[in-house]
């Protein structure tokens, strides 16, 4: 191409605007006088005397408010194409509500594009509208703004991570949707195989084991933005398909992943907030429990876990002759928590399997008073002040029992008592040093607390028996999460390369021989080849941005998210499939057995 066929060729694309000539959102005092075509769908319509109507036109860039002709019968969200002058407001007349409030466009010719039915809901409505019949409508919805500016800014976001991503040296690469199972805690969704009757691929829950096998293969930095299907319970945070920044790189360790990540977390928060968050703080696993009674604390307020155990030694308050005491404080809560209110939040710790709760008011003197003080000793109501810090006005709620229950308990009263709302803030926080397994199941195997991969502390290893019972639940490994504003973005870990040390941690989690080699020998032997050290990370694209916009509920940065129940109102997926479909996978259904 010579220079100018070039340069002609570049014209056409910025001209490239099919049946316009300009967005509506674009226009301003400096087009006035000149004549531009619009399209769009009618936003609102209003009279103007006998003979007008104002037309406000609405793209995806904005609206625009037109004067046009009273004989066209413009109804809300009919498609239009106007063609007219951009006149300037005169002065005091402009609209300083609209970006485009300084002009409008007048003496238009209207072309209907198309008829619209009168919108399933109102397209300004300050009310919320029932949600599943904005999903049904999903089409409709899109069109208000809401949604176009949060499907706008997760696009921001997925190319400020793509960037970031490369500006690291990482290259994109896809992975398989139909694959062998990949273990990640959740049920897979299945996909009959037709050619192999009787036999199912499952869809990824991750890509992990592809990009392990990416790093035997030596791409050395992989990432992706990856479709993930897990068959759980949906939540706010939680869909059967999301997608992850899904990253995995090769000799290096946890502090380099950590760096990588947090340039792109940072990328993609100056992208959308216009701020560059600074140096994202660390806090041990232990601490996180100990101190917020959850891997995921929400670190935009204190109130955090006071532990009280030793202050109880040797009371005589039965409630308190358990593993674990610890409290919180609420400042203030004497007054502003009533006997309601308490009354309330005993009956949710009951829920989350408390006995009750031990609460305290504290009065001017620092003296407390609540129904459990008389069991306990004058030092030991001066010491629970004093360890508490509390101040006159203060209540101090207390549990006790196993030290498990007691740090969940109160790292969910801590929630609810304290949690500010979800676009107040945001506080990013990497959560590390995990342990390796987090639980043993009624079967007597050991939980793995991230996956299978994860590469145990290197001092650790040597306990990695079967058979080790608890004493596998004091393995830690080398995994860390990010969390921000108390949700977890997302999870990662070094991950194994020695092929012993994989079969190693296979047995204690109780898979016998057989099916290691059956689920992973390509994995083991792939290790044979050659497995260079590596590490990864991944995290919810969903999460982030719903957190970046201040959304509540992930299915508002999806375009087409399911509802609770696992159905989506707009296609009616999942649906029966014809009896003859089955029968060519040789599949035949059984009734429903509840
Ligand atoms: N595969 C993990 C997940 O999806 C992330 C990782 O370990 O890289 O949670």
């Amino acid at each position: 191409m010579t220079d100018q066929e070039y340069e002609e060729h570049e014209q056409d694309l910025s001209g490239a605007r099919g049946m316009r000539t300009d967005y509506c959102g674009d226009l301003t005092a400096e087009d006035a006088d000149r004549v531009v075509t619009l399209c769009g769908w009618v936003d609102r319509r209003r009279e103007h005397g006998e003979k007008l109507a104002f037309i406000d036109l609405r793209d995806h860039t904005g609206v625009v408010q037109c004067v046009v002709d009273e004989k066209h019968d413009l109804r809300s969200e009919y498609v239009v194409q106007i063609t007219g002058t951009v006149v300037k407001r005169p002065e005091g007349m402009e609209n300083t509500i609209l970006a485009t409030g300084a002009i409008d466009v007048q003496n238009c010719t209207v072309v209907v594009l198309n008829k619209a039915e009168t919108p399933p809901f109102p397209m300004h409505s300050r009310q919320e509208i029932d949600e599943t019949l904005r999903l049904k409508h999903r089409y409709v919805d899109m069109r208000r703004e809401r949604m176009q500016r949060n499907l706008r800014y997760r696009a921001v976001i997925q190319s400020a991570v793509r960037e970031a991503m490369e500006d690291q040296g990482f290259t994109e690469i896809e992975t398989p949707l139909l694959i062998a199972s990949t273990p990640e805690g959740a049920r897979d969704f299945v996909v009959p195989s037709r050619q192999q009757p009787g036999n199912f691929y499952a869809l990824p829950q991750s890509p992990q084991i592809f990009k392990q096998l990416c790093m035997v293969g030596g791409i050395d930095r992989y990432y992706q933005i990856a479709k993930c299907l897990r068959d759980e319970d949906l939540r706010a945070d939680r869909q059967f398909e999301f997608a992850q920044l899904d990253a995995e790189a090769s000799f290096v360790g946890q502090e380099e992943i950590i760096e990588f990540i947090s340039y792109v977390i940072a990328s993609a928060t100056d992208a959308v907030r216009g701020v560059w968050p600074e140096s994202i703080p660390q806090m041990s696993w232990i601490d996180a429990m100990e101190h917020y009674g959850t891997d995921k604390p929400d670190i935009r307020f204190g109130m955090t876990l006071i532990e009280l155990t030793g202050l109880f030694e040797g009371t005589e308050a039965n409630v308190f002759k358990t593993e674990c005491v610890k409290g919180i404080i609420v400042e203030g809560g004497a007054e502003s928590i009533g006997r309601n209110r308490i009354d309330e939040l005993t009956e949710m710790c009951k829920k989350w399997g408390a006995k009750g709760l031990a609460w305290f008011r504290v009065g001017d003197d620092l003296e407390l008073d609540g129904g459990l003080t008389k069991f306990m000793s004058e030092a030991e109501q001066a010491g629970l002040t004093q360890m508490m810090g509390a101040q006159p006005g203060d209540l101090v709620l207390l549990q006790s029992g196993d030290r498990h229950l007691v740090r969940d308990v109160l790292g969910r009263l801590r929630l609810e008592i304290g949690r500010p709302p979800i676009d107040e803030g945001l506080e990013f926080l990497w959560v590390v040093d995990f342990p390796m397994f987090e639980s043993i199941n009624d079967n007597g195997d050991p939980v793995a607390a991230h996956h299978p991969f994860t590469m145990p502390h290197v001092d650790d290893v040597d306990y990695l028996v079967r058979d080790g019972g608890e004493s596998l639940l004091k393995i830690r490994s080398q995994a860390y999460d990010l969390v921000l504003n108390g949700w977890e973005l997302g999870s990662g870990s070094v991950r194994i390369h020695e092929p012993d040390v994989q079969k190693r941690v296979f047995a204690a989690l109780g898979l016998s021989d057989e099916e290691v080699e059956e689920k992973f020998g390509f994995l083991l032997e792939a290790f044979r080849f050659g497995a260079p050290p590596h590490a990864g990370f991944a995290f919810g694209i969903d999460r982030l941005t719903a957190l970046l916009l201040g959304e509540e509920n992930i299915r508002e940065v999806i375009a087409f998210p399911k509802t609770q129940s696992g159905s989506d109102p707009l296609t009616n997926a999942p649906t029966e499939i014809a009896e003859r479909h089955l029968t060519e996978l040789g599949l035949r259904t059984l009734p429903p057995t509840d």
